[in-house]
């Protein structure tokens, strides 16, 4: 059962499954394990994600993964004031909701068409290492143990990623730096699913709430509140079931799917790379700090890494310094925004209900036809001055 390959992906989600389709394409032999029964499921996601994402990753807008298509977002205030960002408003951050489960196959069928091998069921149980480069895994699949000697690993095993830990990279997360996240699918609910819908303040304490619409009737409804303001997990539960049980629309649904899961709103890695390790997406801590979403920062990190990992084999240098391109490459793309969410983010948490109600109520009542940073200050500096201090830096 041993096997050589050049690249090693561990784990098969959007992240995984991307890295090894480029990897292949740049002509490495790829394997992709994958530890779940089936690439997909559970879907522990959202399955928001902005339209400008698809071209990036070089996918098309395809029936074969996109459920449903939205106009824009509706940020609620805790009063329950609305502020609309559509596209003429905001550009292209609006979006689509996935199936996530087909997204997922999608990618791995991209993958399996570039020529790498997936095989499910399969898991990372450490690394294999000489003189201190990693060269390998040992896996398992049912209840054979088996090595996998490759020159380039791939961490892309999510935000409980192992392969990071046992690689020595730091990985640790603080719990202010998690979100704990709770979803239902609901069926037979009310709304218009033209907006998806983002539920700031103490409904979600640190967090937000979200709709995400699957179609007419049919919504993600979840909530991501942060551990440092909750005492236990269990608690994203009773925020979100208040959530419901106050907003008539959404409370006449019912429950025909539940998820929960964890997101990482921190700063990325300090490192993401070691002699022969490449972590990228969820493992790599590339969550947007502020939204958290993580399946374009994922697809987008996996497609640097597969091509970095396909180029440092056929030049034989896995060292870090030969792997020091992905870090490049991923931080030109990646790390000021994912920096200035995370201070976004940081200052969000603080603000109380009257305050998010005041900002709201401002920029409506100041009818912007963009909302850019510069239009919002503007729009305080008009309505209610008294916002400028408290927003100073963060816009
Ligand atoms: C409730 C919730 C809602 C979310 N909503 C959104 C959203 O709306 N939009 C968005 O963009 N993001 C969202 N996210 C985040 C998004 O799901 C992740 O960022 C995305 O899945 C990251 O992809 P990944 O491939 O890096 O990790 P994952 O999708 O977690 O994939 C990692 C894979 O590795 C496998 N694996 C792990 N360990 C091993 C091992 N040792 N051996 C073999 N395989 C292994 C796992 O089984 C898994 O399949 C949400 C997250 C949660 C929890």
């Amino acid at each position: 059962m041993d096997q050589n390959v050049d690249v090693l992906v561990v784990g098969a989600g959007p992240t995984g499954s991307t890295a090894a389709k480029y990897a292949a394409q740049g002509g490495a032999e790829v394997l992709l394990i994958e530890k779940r029964s089936e690439i997909g499921t559970p879907v522990r996601c959202g399955e928001g994600v902005a339209k400008r994402w698809l071209e990036e990753i070089g996918l098309s807008p395809s029936k074969e993964f996109v459920c449903h298509e939205v106009d824009g977002a509706r940020v609620i205030a805790p009063d329950g004031s609305a502020l609309v960002v559509d596209e003429t408003r905001a550009g292209n951050e609006c979006g689509y909701v996935l199936e996530r489960a087909l997204f997922d196959r999608y990618l791995a069928k991209e993958a399996a068409k570039a020529g790498a091998e997936i095989r499910i069921k399969t898991s990372a149980v450490g690394l294999l290492r000489e003189d201190g480069h990693v060269v390998g895994a040992r896996c398992e699949h049912m209840a054979d143990t088996f090595d996998v000697r490759a020159p380039i690993v791939i961490g892309a095993d999510g935000f409980e990623s192992q392969v990071g830990r046992w690689a020595g990279l730091e990985t640790h997360l603080r719990t202010r730096d998690i979100d704990a996240c709770l979803q239902y699918t609901l069926v037979g609910v009310d709304g218009d699913a033209r907006y998806n819908d983002i539920y700031l303040g103490s409904c979600a304490p640190g967090g937000y709430a979200w709709v995400f619409w699957k179609g007419a009737d049919v919504a993600n409804v979840g909530i991501g509140v942060n551990l440092s303001k909750i005492h236990d997990r269990a608690d994203a539960k009773r925020y979100l079931d208040t959530l419901i049980a106050r907003t008539p629309d959404l409370a006449r649904g019912e429950v025909v799917e539940e998820v929960a899961g964890a997101v990482s709103v921190s700063m990325p890695l300090e490192k993401s790379i070691a002699p022969g390790v490449l972590l990228a997406g969820d493992a790599a801590r590339l969550i947007d700090p502020l939204t958290g979403g993580g399946i374009l920062n994922g697809c987008l990190s996996g497609k640097f890494a597969g091509e970095v990992a396909a180029d440092a084999v056929s030049a034989g240098d896995v060292s870090e310094k030969g792997l020091a391109v992905y870090e490049k490459r991923w931080r030109a793309r990646l790390e000021e925004e994912l920096a200035r969410h995370y201070l976004v983010k940081e200052r969000l948490i603080r603000l109380d209900d009257a305050t998010i109600n005041r900002a709201i109520r401002a920029i409506n009542e100041a009818r912007l036809e963009r909302v850019t940073a510069g239009a919002v200050l503007d729009a305080f500096r008009t309505h209610d001055p008294g916002l400028l201090a408290i927003f100073e830096g963060l816009l």
